[in-house]
């Protein structure tokens, strides 16, 4: 990788890096959050840390990432920020600010360009059918089945994550992904990690046939230790309320540290994922402004305190190098004069189209931020389908409701905002890439409930917090960074 110096060997001697980082600043408009500083003073340490950790916390912005690491947190959560560097306003360089996205470049280190994640699902030009990002009916769940999903694996990431490539070169490396929300944790563990995920139907965290064959026994004796602690009853309360899975999340990242040896061996450094889900659902539900919101960060600081000691419990304070980030930032809560109806947007394009070129159905449907075209009906009526893009941003851009509209092969030929260009793979398949204005969310006719989102170029979508804890450099300014900095102090070579 780049670093020619190990992380451990700048460690080594407590560098003061005195870095002054601006935590918070211009998020979105009318924000006025103190700029902050934040102090590097890496943990000392002489050997390579036992344990990489990455920690991403779904929908955190930078203004609530300013709260819950303020006076009020929990005394180990302060005390690991005191001893970080922080960047509240790093960002993602791309438009498609997803959840998908979002984590697997945090992996990877490149852009949906490159690594194919470019949005949660996507259509199929060729069979029309909705892909869901970490969708594979060749691995189905083990014992469990997962609603609208028949199997899950990594087949569309198409790079490999730093823990992939650490595991590569050195096989003993312990390298698991846990998270609520199945994309976040398939997209942490990459093709070589082991994910588990929560399940809806059973309330446990599970994986699929991609990652094992069977259940360890660790996982059995936990999940049957738990039934008889309380049969049924916690569960049932982490499977009907989302914004408690987050307690879920950290009460099976305990079992798994406790239980499978990560992070505990001598002359290896393995790798822990944990994404933490709740707040992205608090958001788009209430707004990151709203008390639901502001609940939902104070238990995941209390989670992360507990997590922090967990960590410094099995590895030693010095024993752990993490980086805490988030997938992407959010709107605020809209007014209903600010939701944009993507399915309407999607059926009126296809009215014009259909009458243009007098074809049945111009219009196969929406996904993310791309549309996408019949292609099979347009030609069959003799229209280019490559002409019937043009003309729908032409529409489109008439037409107001959105900022921009591009064709999806003049992206993919290098021409239009390098934000758009970054967000898109030809594996995503689609015609027309969708660029909301500033302040609108993008939701589906059905999305009754939703009052903030993500998903646009903008600073409020794209700046996050990062955190770097013993990682021997400032936290950065992009976070494609973020996986070469943990790659780096595995000593892969
Ligand atoms: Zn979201």
């Amino acid at each position: 990788m780049e670093s020619e110096v190990k992380p451990w060997c700048i460690r080594s001697n407590v560098v003061r890096l005195s870095l002054i980082v601006p935590l918070m600043g211009l998020i979105t408009a009318g924000s006025a959050a103190p700029a902050a500083r934040s102090l590097v003073e890496a943990p000392a340490a002489s050997m390579p840390p036992r344990l990489a950790v990455l920690i991403v916390i779904d929908g955190l912005t930078s203004r609530q990432f300013s709260e819950f690491s303020g006076p009020s947190a929990p005394r180990s959560l302060r005390k690991l920020l005191a001893a970080s560097s922080v960047n509240g306003r790093a960002s993602y360089g791309y438009a498609a600010t997803y959840t998908a996205p979002g984590h697997a470049t945090l992996a990877t280190g490149v852009h949906p360009s490159t690594h194919g994640v470019c949005a949660n699902s996507w259509i199929d030009p060729a069979s029309g059918h909705k892909v869901y990002c970490v969708e594979d009916s060749a691995y189905p769940v083990l014992g469990d089945r997962l609603k609208d999903r028949s199997g899950i694996s990594p087949k569309h990431l198409l790079a490999d994550t730093f823990g992939d490539r650490w595991k590569a070169s050195r096989p003993e490396t312990l390298y698991y992904a846990v998270a609520a929300k199945d994309r976040s944790a398939v997209l942490l563990a990459g093709r070589r990690g082991e994910a588990y995920f929560f399940s809806d139907r059973s309330a446990r965290f599970v994986t699929s046939r991609y990652y094992r064959h069977d259940y360890p026994a660790w996982w059995r004796r936990y999940y049957a230790r738990s039934e008889r602690a309380a049969p049924g009853a916690r569960r049932s309360r982490w499977r009907s309320n989302i914004l408690t899975r987050d307690e879920a999340t950290l009460a099976f990242v305990r079992e798994l540290i406790a239980s499978t040896g990560i992070g505990a061996g001598s002359g290896r450094t393995d790798v822990l994922a944990v994404g933490f889900s709740a707040l992205d659902a608090a958001n788009h539900r209430w707004g990151p402004e709203s008390p639901e919101s502001a609940w939902v960060l104070r238990r995941l600081s209390i989670h992360l305190a507990e997590l922090i000691e967990v960590l410094e419990g099995t590895a030693g304070p010095s024993g752990y190098v993490l980086a805490l980030t988030s997938d992407h930032g959010f709107s605020r809560a809209v007014e209903p004069s600010d939701r944009v109806d993507g399915d309407r947007i999607a059926a009126d394009l296809d009215g014009y189209l259909k009458a243009r070129y007098g074809v049945g159905r111009a219009v196969r449907g929406w996904a993310g931020p791309l549309i996408y075209l019949d292609r099979t009906a347009l030609s069959a009526v003799g229209a280019d389908p490559g002409e019937a893009a043009r003309e729908a941003v032409r529409y489109l851009r008439r037409d107001g409701r959105l900022r921009n509209a591009y064709t999806a092969s003049d992206l993919l030929a290098g021409q239009g905002p390098r934000h758009a260009r970054r967000s898109l793979a030809p594996s995503a398949g689609g015609d027309v890439y969708l660029l909301q204005r500033p302040g609108t969310i993008l939701v589906r006719s059905s999305e009754k409930n939703t009052r903030a989102s993500h998903g646009t170029p903008y600073a409020y979508d794209a700046r996050v917090p990062v955190v770097y804890y013993g990682l021997g450099r400032p936290a950065p300014s992009s976070t494609t960074e973020i996986a070469a900095a943990l790659e780096a102090v595995g000593g892969a070579s």
